[in-house]
C-alpha cells in the first residue's frame, strides 16, 4: 500500500442525517399508497438505502442492480455492464432508483433507459448526491439529496478502491494516497 490518502470533511453524519431525513419525507408524501420497488445501484448506496427506507413507514419492496462503470482509482472507465440484475418483476410497478452520487450521469442514464424497457408504471430517481459539473448526459432526478463540488468524495458507501465505505460521514479525498 502506498501512503495514506488525504481525507477533509465534506458532510458531518448530521447533515447525512438530515438530508435523509428531507427526502424520506418526501418520498412518503409521494408513494405512501403505491407499494413502491426501491432499486439501489450497488455498492455505494447500500447505506442511503439502508437508512431511508427506516424513515418510510408503508408498504415498499427492495432490489439491487450492481453496475460496472469505475475501475480501480477515480477515474471512470466509460464502459457500463450490468453485472446483477433484479429478481422481481417490475411490469406495471412503481419503481424509484436509489442512487448515491451522479457524476457524468452515464451510469444513471443506462439504468433508468434499462428499466424503462420493463414497462414499470412509474420511474422515479432519488440520489443522496450530486455533482451536477461533471455531467455528460441529462439526468432527470426527483429526490436531490446533496450537492457536492467537483472532487471525488467518500464514507458513507463510497468508496475508493473498496475501501472507506464504512465512513459514517463523507470526505473529500484531496490525493490518492
Ligand atoms: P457516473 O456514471 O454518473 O459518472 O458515475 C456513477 C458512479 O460512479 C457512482 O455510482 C459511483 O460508483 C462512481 N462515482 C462517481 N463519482 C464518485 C465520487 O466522487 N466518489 C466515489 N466514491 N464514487 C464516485
Amino acid at each position: 500500500m502506498g501512503s495514506q490518502p488525504k481525507l477533509s470533511i465534506l458532510f458531518t453524519k448530521d447533515e447525512i442525517e438530515a438530508t435523509v431525513n428531507r427526502l424520506a419525507a418526501e418520498i412518503k408524501g409521494d408513494y405512501l399508497s403505491k407499494h413502491p420497488i426501491l432499486i439501489a445501484i450497488l455498492k455505494g448506496s447500500f447505506m442511503f438505502l439502508a437508512d431511508l427506507i427506516r424513515r418510510l413507514d408503508f408498504p415498499l419492496e427492495v432490489e439491487f442492480v450492481r453496475l460496472s462503470s469505475y475501475g480501480q482509482g477515480t477515474k471512470s472507465s466509460g464502459k457500463i455492464k450490468l453485472m446483477q440484475d433484479i429478481q422481481s418483476e417490475i411490469k406495471g410497478r412503481h419503481v424509484l432508483v436509489i442512487e448515491d452520487i451522479i457524476d457524468t450521469g452515464l451510469t444513471t442514464h443506462f439504468v433508468l433507459d434499462y428499466l424503462s424497457k420493463k414497462k414499470p408504471a412509474s420511474l422515479k430517481l432519488c440520489t443522496l448526491t450530486d455533482k451536477p459539473t461533471r455531467r455528460q448526459i441529462p439526468v432527470n432526478i426527483d429526490y436531490r439529496g446533496l450537492n457536492v463540488p467537483n472532487k471525488f468524495i467518500v464514507g458513507y458507501g463510497l468508496d475508493w478502491d473498496e475501501r472507506f465505505r464504512n465512513l459514517p460521514d463523507i470526505y473529500v479525498m484531496e490525493n490518492e494516497g
